[in-house]
């Protein structure tokens, strides 16, 4: 071998190293930044597949749907929430499917759809927020508020659409719910009939509704600057006041009260009132209901229930009502006030005569004087009939309800015209005073009453008090009323007999039969001590129809004994006469006893005119038609009048004891009594002279012709066994 050859293999050799140093070199360097770039690559997947599991657990555990579509409309992206919503459990049942075929209702397709396609193409911009209504897997439809955001491929095209969508079914629905009910709640408070009231603890009213200011003539403006207590009557009043502090107090309360209108009307409400509390304000709401109609209604109500047709004063149940209140407010004060009993003077004659419209409007006229009388705070009343009572509060002394009662008697004491009639009629007032005349108020009307009829007995027009004595007369009257009841049962009445002789010849007529009572202990009681109170209670009836008997049985006997002829007066009350049952009474007293009708008479007195004229004729036609005489009583004592003499179917009258008094025992003269006498015969009347007790009387009566008499000149009343003795010698 050559050197060279060496050389050149050495030279060969040399840089077949060198190439491969270099080489080795090269590779070692590429291997390197391979390396680094796999390294570098893995870094970025690791950074991108971190980055990606953290998006992926964001979009799952995100609460709200999150979603894209490409650009054709199918679902490239799913979260958890979003299946959920749309009601499917695995993304792969919607990825790749088309959005509006599985998630939209069919009846918006068409139009979401459309909308969709323009974004796509570029033609509109997203619409960034949205809420639709999405259809699930179960065929429900929920409301979505949608989020949305294009999404753009690497030219800037735009490739789809990421959405987020929260279900707001829900919350939508609780909403309306809220505004319907507010708009219920609202049309109620606007539009409810009642007034509807907010105000705060100080009563400024914060809030009203219509019907509240309408009801206060307010608009709801005006209503809602001003305090409640501008609208209730009487707001001071403690009862306002408490109820008030009631109902701060959170009370929940129902009740009545008055209201003032801008115009100054009243209006009277029923109200309920509740409280509220708002955060920690406190407010009171009320519920105003206008009662005012029916508050009228029921006072017109209670005004003719509590109040007379007639004369449109209080009844008696008003006036024992607000009477009887007075007296307690009395009581408790200590001040005087007292009770008069009006009753007019014959009323009933006027209505007898002249018929009930007169009467009525008498009765009229007098509750209208009555008025004139009284003071504003006394309390005045018809009873009924022609019975007024007065309740007279707070006097000074007894003098100013004599004051009172003394105008009354003035203003009635004069004529009237009552529809064309001129009338004259008085009026009787009775007075009992509280607390001594009675602590009650029955007590107080019932001895008014007693003081009336006490001042009727004193002759009319006139006013009594109620006095113990009253009391006493009335208190004995209940005893002789039990006693006489007693008396008629145990048969201890008996008739006296007093004899009627003619004055010419001293010729017995008759007797007049008076009843006398004899008590178990043999005590004699003269009819004047009861007949007053047979007569009111009524019993005199039947005491009156035993004396007829037993007076018709007497003279039948007298008959039998010989002295047929004989005339038997019985005396008949004006109780006897207006019982519808007299003139058959009087029948059977003479059938019974067999008496001739011609030998009985009935006495009568003029009070029974007073009553009634008309009724009082017809009795005693009646009477007379059976051949019964009948004779007028007491005359002169009573309304004497020349005009009934005419009228009356009477044979004869008796001229009272007091005329014949007055013929002194010398025989003085006096007019009246042969004047009476010439009369009573003008009329055809005989006349017979009561109460004769001297012979001087006798002589009188003689000269002026009058035609029996009867007396203790003469002789008393005697018991019936003393009768035919004493004819015997007459
Ligand atoms: P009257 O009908 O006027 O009877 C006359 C009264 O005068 C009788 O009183 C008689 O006793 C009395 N009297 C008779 N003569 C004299 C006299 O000379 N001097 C005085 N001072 N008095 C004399 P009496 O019996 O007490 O009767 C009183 C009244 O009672 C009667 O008055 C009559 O109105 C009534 N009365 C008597 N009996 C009955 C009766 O059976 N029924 C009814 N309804 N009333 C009767
Ligand atoms: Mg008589
Ligand atoms: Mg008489």
């Amino acid at each position: 071998m050559m050197f060279m050859d060496v050389v050149l293999m050495a030279i060969i050799a040399g840089a077949g190293l060198l190439l491969i140093i270099l080489l080795r070199r090269e590779v070692r360097r590429k291997t390197k930044s391979l390396l680094r770039e796999i390294l570098e690559r893995r870094r970025v997947e690791n950074e991108v597949r971190e980055q990606r599991n953290v998006a992926t657990t964001y979009l799952q555990v995100a609460g709200v749907m999150l979603c894209s579509l490409d650009a054709r409309g199918q679902v490239t992206l799913i979260n958890k929430k979003g299946l959920e919503i749309l009601g499917y459990n695995d993304e792969q049942e919607l990825l790749g499917r088309n959005w509006f075929d599985v998630a939209v209702p069919e009846a918006a397709v068409a139009d979401v759809r459309g909308v969709f396609a323009r974004m796509m193409a570029g033609d509109v911009g997203p619409v960034e927020y949205h809420e639709n209504l999405v259809k699930t897997s179960r065929g429900e439809e929920r409301l979505i508020a949608f989020h949305n955001a294009l999404l753009h491929d690497s030219d800037g095209q735009v490739a789809g659409v990421f959405f987020s969508g929260d279900d707001i079914t829900a919350r939508k629905k609780a909403e309306r719910e809220l505004n319907l009910s507010r708009l219920r709640y609202q049309t109620l408070f606007d539009k409810a009939s009642d007034g509807i009231m907010f105000m705060d603890k100080e009563g400024r009213i914060i809030g009203a509704n219509e019907s509240f200011a309408r009801m206060h003539g307010y608009s709801v403006d005006e209503i809602t600057t001003m305090n409640i207590r501008a609208l209730i009557v009487n707001s001071n009043s403690r009862l306002v006041q408490e109820r008030m502090a009631q109902i701060m107090q959170g009370e929940t309360l129902q009740f009545e009260v008055t209201h003032i209108t801008k115009d100054g009307r009243v209006v009277q409400q029923e109200i309920s009132t509740s409280f509220i509390t708002i955060g920690t304000e406190k407010f009171v709401q009320s519920f105003h209901r206008d009662i005012t109609e029916r508050k009228l209604l029921e006072g017109r109500l209670i005004t003719i229930a509590r109040s007379d047709a007639l004369t449109q004063l209080p009844n008696r149940v008003c006036f024992l009502e607000k009477a009887g209140q007075e007296i307690l407010r009395a009581k408790r004060t200590g001040h005087l006030c007292a009770v008069l009993f009006v009753d007019l003077d014959h009323f009933k004659n006027v209505n007898d005569t002249l018929g009930h419209s007169v009467g009525d409007e008498l009765l009229k006229d007098s509750a209208a004087k009555l008025v004139t009388c009284i003071r504003e705070t006394d309390i005045l009343a018809r009873l009924g009939g022609d019975e007024f009572s007065v309740l007279l509060s707070d006097l000074e002394s007894i003098n100013d309800a004599q004051a009172i009662a003394e105008r009354i008697r003035e203003k009635f004491n004069a004529p009237r015209i009552i529809v064309g009639n001129d009338l004259f009629v008085t009026a009787s007032v009775g007075i009992a005073v509280h607390p001594s005349d009675g602590e009650h108020l029955e007590d107080l009307l019932k001895n008014a009453d007693t003081a009336m009829y006490a001042a009727k007995a004193s002759g009319r027009n006139t006013y009594c008090f109620f006095d113990q004595v009253m009391h006493e007369n009335a208190a004995s009257k209940m005893k002789v009323e039990r006693y006489l009841r007693d008396a008629l049962e145990k048969k201890e009445f008996a008739l006296f007999y007093q004899p009627i002789v003619s004055m010419a010849d001293g010729k017995v007529r008759g007797f007049e039969a008076l009843l006398r009572w004899f008590k178990a202990d043999g005590e004699l009681v003269l009819p004047g001590e009861f007949i007053g109170v047979a007569e009111e209670t009524g019993l005199i009836i039947a005491i009156g129809e035993w004396a007829l008997h037993e007076a018709c049985r007497f003279n039948k006997r007298l008959c039998d004994e010989g002295h047929a002829g004989l005339v038997m007066s019985v005396n008949m009350s004006v109780a006897q006469l207006r019982w519808k049952n007299l003139v058959g009474i009087i029948k059977s007293a003479l059938d019974q006893s067999g008496l001739p009708p011609h030998l009985l008479e009935v006495e009568v007195t003029e009070s029974l005119f007073i009553e009634s004229l008309d009724e009082a004729i017809g009795v005693l036609n009646a009477i007379r038609d059976l051949g019964v005489h009948v004779s007028l009583d007491d005359f002169g004592t009573g309304y004497s009048s020349l005009v009934h003499l005419l009228k009356l179917p009477i044979g004869s009258l008796k001229i009272d004891r007091i005329f014949i008094r007055e013929i002194a025992r010398d025989g003085d003269e006096n007019a009246m009594i042969p004047a009476i006498i010439d009369l009573a015969h003008k009329l055809k009347l005989q006349v017979i002279a009561e109460g004769v007790e001297a012979g001087a009387q006798v002589e009188k009566l003689l000269r002026d012709r009058c035609d029996y008499y009867q007396g203790y000149y003469l002789s008393k009343p005697i018991k019936a066994d003393e009768v035919l003795p004493f004819l015997a010698t007459h």
